[in-house]
């Protein structure tokens, strides 16, 4: 029978991509907001305890196992901000950015270092005691101008070494097999396919 999971998180950026990766195996994965699931206070200090957060809440509105997808950028010369507070920055996509390019205006191009992280969580239900995590990371540089028009949040001042463009630049399923969460999502594939009691 084909698994049935529900994807905690709003995010439309996230689902597009997560949807793109699990379309490769026999999961129905279903949105949170099919469920009409209210968004989780996302009060941890960490990735991994706001991913836990979102994935339980998620399962104990709809009764589903949950994935979810705590992300963000960590940019070495704000000491590693805006971390988990990186959706909220500053409001918007469009406001975020303009505030990290504020923040970096007079950072010299090799202190421009930065990276992405995504914790993923699986739980099997609401009161799951052994959740599954997994962990994808993407480093590269902060722009000083936005370049591109693909992706959502902060790919458009992000540099990828790698290829020489920003992350808006990148083809959706280049931008999956380079970023932290394309690497977050297939190492939770391999753990969801090696433990069966998952
Ligand atoms: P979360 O919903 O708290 O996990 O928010 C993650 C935030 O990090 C997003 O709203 C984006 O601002 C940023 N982010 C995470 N992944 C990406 C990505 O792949 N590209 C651009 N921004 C991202």
């Amino acid at each position: 029978m084909t698994r049935r999971i529900v994807l905690a998180t709003g995010n439309t950026g996230k689902l597009k991509e997560m949807h793109e990766i699990f379309s490769i195996i026999d999961v129905d994965i279903v949105a949170q907001s099919e469920f009409d699931t209210p968004e989780a206070i996302e009060d941890g200090l960490s990735f991994v305890e706001n991913a836990i957060i979102k994935a339980r809440n998620a399962a104990a509105h709809t009764g589903l196992p949950a994935l979810s997808d705590d992300s963000g950028i960590e940019v070495d010369a704000l000491n590693g901000e805006p971390g988990i507070h990186s959706a909220r920055y500053a409001g918007d996509d469009e406001s975020n950015i303009q505030r990290l390019l504020r923040e970096l205006e007079s950072v010299v191009e090799e202190k421009r270092t930065a990276r992405f992280q995504c914790v993923m969580v699986y739980l099997r239900h609401a009161n799951d005691p052994v959740p599954v995590i997994a962990h994808g990371v993407w480093e590269g540089r902060i722009l000083r101008t936005t370049q591109g028009q693909g992706g959502f949040g902060y790919d458009p001042v992000f540099y990828v070494p790698e290829r020489r463009c920003s992350a808006a630049e990148l083809m959706a399923e280049d931008k999956n097999a380079l970023s932290h969460r394309g690497k977050a999502l297939r190492q939770m594939l391999e753990l969801l396919q090696t433990n069966s009691s998952n």
